[in-house]
């Protein structure tokens, strides 16, 4: 058995404030971690003092990107070293914003991965088709390439340890949804194609989130498909209560 990871993605929203407020009231009402894995996102001005006010509680802090070099001359950019220090564990590597608004591409990805893994970071790989490539039939195809192309050069050890987050472009922030068969449709393709490209044991333990308008209303729906181990959320994860709900579900 799989165990769910909900992770809420923030995104460039909230001062410190009020993250410390969702962190305040979120980090002892979470299932314990035995029964679900619960992660919070945030900018990276918030982490250090998110990480501190979490310790020791089954709520876990994450970063939404970061380099991957260790250090350098790379004005702006936060490294792995950097995340690790302050105790970071999961980071968001390749959201589709990024790739759509920063030029991120499937090599740096790669590179990302790798880092994360050098420097103990659980990695949430973000893939998914824009609307118009679900319109040409491209879905599969696309989310194919985007998995190897991220996985590539990594052990069936690390394989097993990455979590992949299935975002169709289209579905993010609009209010869509994709159906919870057409969602499964893709995790378990992804699976087949950890399957071909790792092996059957990776295949088994990778777990895939899907990620796209889940709220409290559509989640249980979509954690009960067969290949659907967890949600990665932005809108509904800003608020405590509601991001206490998805992670009941998650149960
Ligand atoms: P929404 O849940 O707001 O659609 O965002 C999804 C997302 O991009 C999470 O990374």
């Amino acid at each position: 058995m799989r165990k769910q990871v909900i992770a809420g993605n923030w995104k460039m929203n909230k001062v410190l404030n009020e993250a410390e407020q969702f962190v305040q009231t979120a980090k002892n009402e979470v299932p314990s971690e035995e029964q679900v894995e619960s992660v919070v996102c945030a900018p990276y001005p918030f982490l250090h003092t998110l990480v501190k006010e979490t310790e020791g509680t089954p709520l876990k802090v994450g970063a939404q990107n970061m380099h991957f070099e260790e250090s350098g001359a790379f004005t702006g950019e936060v490294s792995p070293v950097m995340l690790k220090d302050l105790g970071v564990s999961y980071v968001v590597l390749g959201h589709s914003e990024r790739r759509e608004l920063f030029g991120e591409t499937d090599q740096d990805v790669n590179k990302k991965v790798h880092a994360a893994f050098k420097h103990d970071l659980t990695p949430i790989v973000c893939v998914g088709e824009t609307l118009e490539q679900r319109e040409n039939n491209e879905t599969m195809n696309h989310v194919e390439s985007q998995v190897k192309n991220a996985l590539d050069g990594l052990s069936d050890e690390q394989v097993k340890q990455v979590i992949i987050a299935y975002e169709p472009i289209w579905a993010i922030g609009t209010g869509k949804t994709s159906s919870a068969e057409d969602a499964n449709e893709v995790c378990s393709h992804i699976r087949n194609v950890v399957r071909a490209f790792s092996s059957e044991e990776a295949a088994e333990a990778v777990r895939i989130q899907y990620g796209g308008s889940v709220k409290p209303a559509n989640v249980d729906e979509l954690l009960n498909q067969s290949d659907i181990d967890g949600a990665l959320v932005g809108g509904a994860s800003m608020e405590a209560d509601s991001f206490l709900k998805l992670v009941e579900a998650g149960k």
